[in-house]
């Protein structure tokens, strides 16, 4: 199912070169349906974007067209990479841009992970 409102995935975008292995990464974590590698321009002392291995383009498409594993794979990730990042005990956000107004750069599926700082209230 395709959503509609959405581009098409481009599969020449930085994060499928980077599951494709074309482009390398400092990888956090990986699991059968994501993978978690840090943030090439951190904005934090931890900083660490979980991406799905399959092709969605945001939360839009993840959300409505992802497999239960997918999503479930997905998540348990974000919560296992924080953990063995030792982020549990300050605490971390966890952020997704999407689309235009969200500031989405690349076009496949991501979230962002913050931590190992205080990172204080977000101000759209
Ligand atoms: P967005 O604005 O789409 O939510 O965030 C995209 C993120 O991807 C940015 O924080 C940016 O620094 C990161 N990024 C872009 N290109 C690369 C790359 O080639 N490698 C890694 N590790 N991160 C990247």
């Amino acid at each position: 199912m395709r959503v509609t409102g959405l581009p098409p995935y481009d599969p020449n975008n930085v994060f499928a070169k980077i599951l494709r292995a074309e482009i390398p990464c400092r990888k956090a974590g990986e699991n059968d349906h994501a993978l978690a590698f840090h943030d090439i321009n951190p904005q934090t002392p931890v900083h660490v974007l979980v991406i799905p291995k399959g092709a969605y383009v945001s939360v839009a498409d993840f959300s409505a067209t992802a497999t239960e594993a997918e999503i479930a794979g997905f998540w348990r990730l974000v919560g296992q990479v924080a953990r063995e990042l030792g982020l549990e005990g300050g605490g971390y956000r966890i952020l997704s841009n999407m689309g235009e107004d969200g500031g989405q750069e690349v076009p496949h599926f991501h979230v962002h992970i913050f931590g190992g700082r205080r990172v204080g209230r977000m101000v759209p």
